[in-house]
């Protein structure tokens, strides 16, 4: 059930914890006492967002309640909103997971403004971001192993709840991350999910400085890895498709560009790559890519290609090759890629957009013009 439909129950308790406040109210010297109910008030208050009621639908304003705060959940005033082509996605149900309304937005930066009675480590006031995930379950063998964003019950920001196309958006504390000295907010959201993407594969496969790495597709995702490869130490190629991307490529931190749906210049880079990173959600020549790697070389899935994946088998025996994926990355690992981004001043490239406009900015993600990560703004 989404928390938008009003439960009676939510409505009863928001009445009598005002009833609770008023009773044997004097309003002499009373200064608290009026802040308290203010504040008791505002926890009702329905949350502004904007939704899609269909697939490929507008987005439209939509209000909901968020209900009774949870004891293990934070309330964020969102400030900043970042665009990933997953939203598009969503919203267009390409993966039949969308449930509609669905308040589309998994890339949060803004302020903490509630907190429930169980967490401790976040605080009313302070800078936080939140990503694809909302929740997890925190106790299976995933979780315990620090793996959070592998945890099968794990609750997805815009899958079954409201996301961040919001004036207000909720989420379990674990999920929150706090934004380190050196991270604006208006830099912070992209990183949640784009940039945690491309940063998690460089951990997972213990990426060396010494290592040769490959970006196919240079969107929101693709940008932020050339410059996390940069500042890892590797020797970055940028495989894009567009030519006018080309020279913002290596001032992102490429050291040199390949047309990605070129096979004779795919064909010149046999056996070069440790690792090549595809951040495209399309179809390409898998196996012109296969043959780039050196032995051991992986080919690393973090754009969500729908159309299987036709690959020779022998490539990857001769070579111990590997094919794999991933999703966006811990907890931890946000953290650890925040404080990564601070110290080597890597941020998005962003073009803002008011909230009021996010029609006019998704058209614009559509269009393929992005640079390269669109970002709404309060
Ligand atoms: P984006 O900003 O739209 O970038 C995608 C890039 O793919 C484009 O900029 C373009 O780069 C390339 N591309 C698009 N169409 C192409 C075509 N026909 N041929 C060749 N290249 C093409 O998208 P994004 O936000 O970075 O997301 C990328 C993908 O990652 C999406 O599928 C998204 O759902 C997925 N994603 C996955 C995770 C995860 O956890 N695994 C997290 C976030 C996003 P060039 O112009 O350089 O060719
Ligand atoms: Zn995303």
């Amino acid at each position: 059930m989404f928390k938008h439909e009003i439960a009676p129950f939510t409505k009863g308790a928001a009445k009598s914890t005002t009833i609770g406040l008023l009773a044997g109210f004097s309003w002499k010297n009373n200064s608290n006492k009026i802040a308290e109910l203010f504040y008791e008030l505002g926890k009702y208050k329905m949350v502004k967002a904007y939704a899609v009621f269909e697939p490929k639908g507008e987005l439209k304003p939509f209000e909901y309640d968020p209900g009774t705060l949870g004891h293990n959940e934070v309330e964020i005033d969102v400030h900043y909103c970042g665009i990933c082509h997953s939203d598009l996605s969503m919203i267009n149900n390409e993966w039949g997971i969308s449930n509609y309304p669905l308040v589309p937005g998994h890339e949060v930066a803004g302020i903490v403004s509630q907190v429930g009675e169980n967490v401790s480590h976040l605080k009313k006031g302070q800078k936080v971001g939140l990503g694809w995930h909302a929740g997890y379950c925190e106790h299976c063998s995933p979780c315990q192993s620090g793996d959070h964003n592998l945890c099968g019950d794990a609750r997805s920001t815009i899958v079954g709840h409201h996301g961040g196309f919001a004036d207000r958006v909720r989420a379990d504390a674990t999920s929150v991350v706090p934004l380190p000295e050196g991270i604006d907010m208006a830099d912070a959201g992209p990183l949640f999910c784009g940039g945690i993407t491309v940063f998690n594969p460089l951990v997972q496969f213990n990426i060396q400085p010494t290592d040769t790495v490959g970006v196919i597709g240079i969107g929101g995702l693709g940008h932020m890895a050339l410059q996390f490869l940069n500042a890892w130490g590797c020797k970055v190629t940028a495989f894009t498709s567009s030519t006018s991307k080309q020279d913002e490529a290596l001032k992102m931190g490429a050291h040199n560009t390949i047309n990605s749906r070129d096979p004779d210049a795919l064909a010149q880079t046999v056996g070069r790559f440790d690792l090549i990173l595809s951040t495209v959600n399309v179809k390409l020549d898998w196996n012109a890519y296969l043959s780039t790697l050196k032995p051991k070389g992986r080919l690393h899935f973090v754009g969500a290609t729908l159309e299987p994946l036709d690959l020779q088998v022998f490539p990857m025996i001769m070579g111990q090759r590997s094919i794999s994926g991933s999703p966006v990355g811990s907890p931890a690992n946000i953290a650890r890629m925040l404080e990564f981004a601070a110290h080597h001043k890597i941020k998005p490239i962003v073009e803002e957009y008011p909230f009021e406009q996010v029609n006019e900015a998704i058209q614009h993600l559509k269009s393929g013009k992005a640079r390269y990560r669109i970002v709404l703004k309060k």
